[in-house]
């Protein structure tokens, strides 16, 4: 199944979680698992707490280690390296348990997309395999 995400900025984080959920229900598969993944080089998949300013202190980790305005090679290109490099460090899926027809995760965990070199239209891929 396939998502599509029009983002709004530059960088922004995304809660997928509840359309991951209404996929995996609408399968009726039970037991399995589930891979969410992107298809771009410059957006990311990650798992974690959806809080205001938790998102902005992950959007300020990754200017910290991977600066916008810094030289690059590929910026001769397309002018968005710092884009590229957030990607391979954050990666571009995430895996998930299905157990009894619902995604496992934590009290607190939530899947984000995240958008690196926005605004864009985006897509999200949501495969299940069933065990
Ligand atoms: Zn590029």
């Amino acid at each position: 199944m396939n998502l599509e995400i029009q983002t709004t900025t530059r960088t922004e984080l995304i809660d997928i979680t509840d359309s991951v959920r209404a996929i995996v229900k609408e399968s009726g598969i039970k037991n399995g698992i589930c891979v969410i993944s992107t298809p771009h080089t410059t957006s990311a998949i990650i798992v974690n707490e959806n809080e205001r300013r938790l998102r902005v202190d992950i959007l300020g980790m990754l200017e910290t280690l991977v600066p916008e305005n810094k030289s690059y090679a590929h910026n001769s290109i397309d002018n968005n390296a710092d884009a590229h490099l957030r990607a391979v460090l954050l990666g571009m899926s995430e895996i998930i348990p299905i157990e009894d027809g619902h995604i496992i995760l934590g009290t607190w965990q939530r899947i984000l997309f995240v958008e690196l070199d926005g605004p864009r239209n985006r897509n999200v891929n949501v495969t299940i395999i069933e065990k």
